[in-house]
């Protein structure tokens, strides 16, 4: 009784929190077995991820196994070596050349943390952020057959925590099917390593700029789950169609899931965007679904489909098939998988 009281209260007070930056971890004190005591509610010795009260992105970075819970010898080694520690988390973006458009975590505002760290105290301001259902239907080719989506994005999440609601768009396809650039831009983070929940295994995170896309605003595309390391680098300029990487199940949380690609997509205004430990986040970023790339032009952000009338709903997926033909001719933003004629 007591811990459930405890448990709502503490759930109360960390949704009028700030979520903190990774920092904040070496703020609050560095005793490793009173860490462990004060998160420890159920009492077997370490912390899980349901108890842990802060940031998933400090979870990650403490729990050195990646095995979901935290002990004593890794808050240990998490304070002793802090900067050792981030850094074997540290995407391969930091080697991105400076001057660019990447700025530190100061530079994101409270509401835009709070709506790309996607806690479930955070729902509403993630929903205000874009990330609900769109009311979008991607309407595949006559003429191949794509890879189709079948966990669309802004639905409950399918996967085993309740209450979270899906961030992108699943397509499902068989193991190493290549995954491809879907548009001109720019590689700013890769994460290489699978294992911790709330990573999504190996993933490619792409920027595109108005340029790129013919829409007047950033692009960020993250597809994940690679089943082998990627096969680019940051920094580097890919073209619409490119090879990334094969289709995998990195990081996918529970057995009976297929491999399939967890497709992520977030627009803003602004050219700048900060990169975590398992995160890239755009400064002022909203979460859009993939589906709504296809219409070609604007408005594509969430609420804005909800209101389109129902005809305008229906949006023509555009894709290169596998004789390297782009349909149609003209478009700009592709399909991440190649849909083979028939
Ligand atoms: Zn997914």
């Amino acid at each position: 009784m007591l811990l459930t009281k405890r448990m709502v209260f503490t759930g109360m007070l960390s949704a009028l929190l700030i979520a903190p930056v990774i920092d904040a971890a070496f703020a609050q004190g560095k005793n490793p077995k009173r860490a462990v005591k004060k998160n420890d509610t159920d009492g077997d010795g370490k912390v899980s991820r349901d108890e842990w009260q802060k940031s998933g992105d400090i979870f990650d970075a403490i729990d050195a196994d990646e095995d979901g819970y935290l002990t004593v010898r890794e808050f240990k080694a998490f304070f002793e070596g802090g900067a050792q520690a981030k850094r074997k988390k540290q995407p391969s973006s930091d080697n991105a050349s400076s001057g660019g458009p990447k700025v530190s975590m100061g530079a994101i505002d409270d509401a835009t943390k709070g709506a790309f760290f996607a806690k479930l105290e955070k729902m509403d301001q993630q929903r205000q952020r874009g990330l609900l259902e769109s009311e979008l239907v991607p309407v595949y080719p006559d003429g191949a057959d794509c890879p189709e989506i079948d966990h669309i994005f802004g639905e409950p999440w399918r996967g085993p925590v309740a209450n979270r609601i899906h961030s992108g768009a699943d397509i499902p396809a068989g193991w190493d099917v290549p995954l491809h650039a879907m548009a001109d831009g720019e590689v700013i983070a890769i994460y290489r390593e699978g294992g911790g929940k709330s990573f999504r295994g190996r993933q490619v995170i792409m920027r595109h700029t108005p340029e790129d896309t013919g829409l007047p605003v950033y692009i960020y595309t993250l597809q994940s789950h690679f089943n082998a390391p990627p096969q680019v680098q940051v920094g580097q300029r890919l073209k619409m169609g490119d090879f990334i990487g094969p289709n995998g199940k990195s990081g996918v949380p529970g057995k009976r899931r297929q491999p399939h690609n967890h497709l992520t997509v977030n627009i803003t205004t602004s050219p700048n965007y900060a990169v975590t430990d398992s995160l890239v986040i755009p400064v002022d970023g909203h979460f859009i679904d993939p589906v709504a790339l296809f219409r070609g032009k604007l408005p594509i952000d969430t609420h804005a489909m909800r209101a389109l009338p129902e005809d305008e709903r229906r949006v023509q997926i555009a894709y290169k098939d596998d004789k390297g033909n782009i349909h149609p001719p003209d478009a700009k933003i592709i399909w991440p998988f190649i849909c083979e004629a028939d």
